[in-house]
């Protein structure tokens, strides 16, 4: 007994050894690779010092080396997961889009969005200030269609119409939601698909489904960048998406796919969800239900995504993720804020430059 338990004490020690040696590496790689970062034209200087929020996360990589064994658990529990920034990654695609609209413009092109938002709701208001404001950082003009929220679905469809038509809008953009009295599928379906850089058309829903992706809806899209930002190969992983909303959790299903993950989605009648999210190696959690994925259910160097935005009565905004007991499990893992909405806009106006380049 004794001599086993001996041979049993120089395994883990050696066990250790080898894990710790697989830190440092990482650490080494980690350290390059921000090096690299901070010489990237185009980043924020405001980001530079949290540049490894937005690039690679060996941790994720190798789950199955660094946490599935006590001692990787240990050593687990000691790290933390890189930060995805969206904020610093959503510059770097402003500061290309806006290279890209310079030559469009030399070739006689302004790429143009039509923003259209009917009625009052506070949230939506602050989103589209939001876009607005982005759009004119890419060079990207915006022309604001504001309708009270009496407006009717044939005055709506009607404008939808004239912005069809209009050769020099590249993009439309219908704010959701629509107030209660507005048919919003019948909104969404009138708008041309070639200007639909939302991506929530019928045509370019089905022609992701087809892997032949025209414009990708904008928060599946931003997704997707932050895990390549986090080097995470998605070849062969379980990826977990929990929600199945027609904006986030199908088409991101069809993404994964895509990228040759294996993809389970979840929702709200699903069953044992605690086990699924223990299983998965990428999490994209779109929910709406403040902190709802417990931080001790995440596996150990998973990619966590954390798409929700819900606010608490004290004002904070958080996502679905309990973040700091998943941050200390996560290989790489999004704030809330400053992770995936971010990206979103910048998607968006992605899509708004491809329109007017084509
Ligand atoms: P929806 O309300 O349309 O969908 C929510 C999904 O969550 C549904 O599929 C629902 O299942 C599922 N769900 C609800 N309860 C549970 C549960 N107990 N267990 C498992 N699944 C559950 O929301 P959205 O997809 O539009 O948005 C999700 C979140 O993401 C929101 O917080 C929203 O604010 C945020 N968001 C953020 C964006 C960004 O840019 N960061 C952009 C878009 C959204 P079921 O289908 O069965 O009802």
């Amino acid at each position: 007994m004794v001599q086993r338990s001996l041979r049993e004490q120089r395994q883990v020690g050696r066990e250790r050894g080898r894990i710790e040696q697989q830190r440092l590496e990482l650490d080494l790689d980690q350290h390059q690779q921000r090096l690299e970062l901070d010489q990237q034209p185009g980043l924020d200087p405001e980001h530079a010092e949290h540049s490894e929020h937005a690039e690679h996360s060996d941790h994720a990589e190798h789950p199955d080396a660094l946490g599935q064994d006590l001692v990787g658990q240990d050593l687990i529990g000691r790290m933390s997961a890189t930060i995805l920034d969206g904020k610093a990654l959503a510059n770097q695609l402003v500061g290309q889009l806006r290279e890209r609209v310079g030559e469009l413009q030399t070739k006689g092109v302004e790429p143009c969005l039509a923003v259209v938002l009917v009625g009052d709701d506070p949230a939506s208001q602050v989103y589209v200030r939001g876009k607005e404001k982005r759009a004119a950082e890419a060079g990207i003009a915006t022309r604001d269609h504001r309708l009270p929220a009496e407006t009717s679905t044939r005055d709506l469809l009607e404008l939808v119409d004239r912005l069809n038509r209009d050769p020099a809008v590249h993009g439309i953009l219908v704010q959701l939601p629509l107030p209660a009295g507005i048919d919003e599928q019948r909104i969404l379906q009138a708008v041309d698909p070639r200007k639909d850089v939302d991506g929530f058309h019928p045509d370019n829903l089905g022609l992701l489904m087809l892997g032949r992706p025209r414009f990708v809806a904008c928060t599946p899209q931003g997704c997707m960048r932050l895990i390549a930002a986090a080097g995470v190969d998605l070849t062969g992983k379980d990826a977990l998406i929990v929600g199945r909303s027609n904006i986030v959790g199908k088409p991101m299903g069809q993404l994964l796919l895509q990228a040759n993950a294996t993809v389970t989605t979840a929702h709200s009648k699903t069953r044992d969800l605690e086990a699924l999210v223990r299983r998965a190696e990428v999490v994209i959690a779109a929910i709406g239900r403040p902190e709802f994925i417990r931080g001790e259910w995440i596996r150990a160097g998973a990619c966590v995504i954390d798409v929700g935005i819900n606010r608490l009565a004290s004002g904070k905004l958080v996502g679905d993720v309990e973040f700091e007991p998943a941050k200390a499990r996560a290989g790489s893992i999004t704030p809330v804020p400053g992770g995936v909405g971010p990206m979103t806009i910048a998607c968006l106006l992605a899509n708004v430059v491809d329109a007017a380049s084509r």
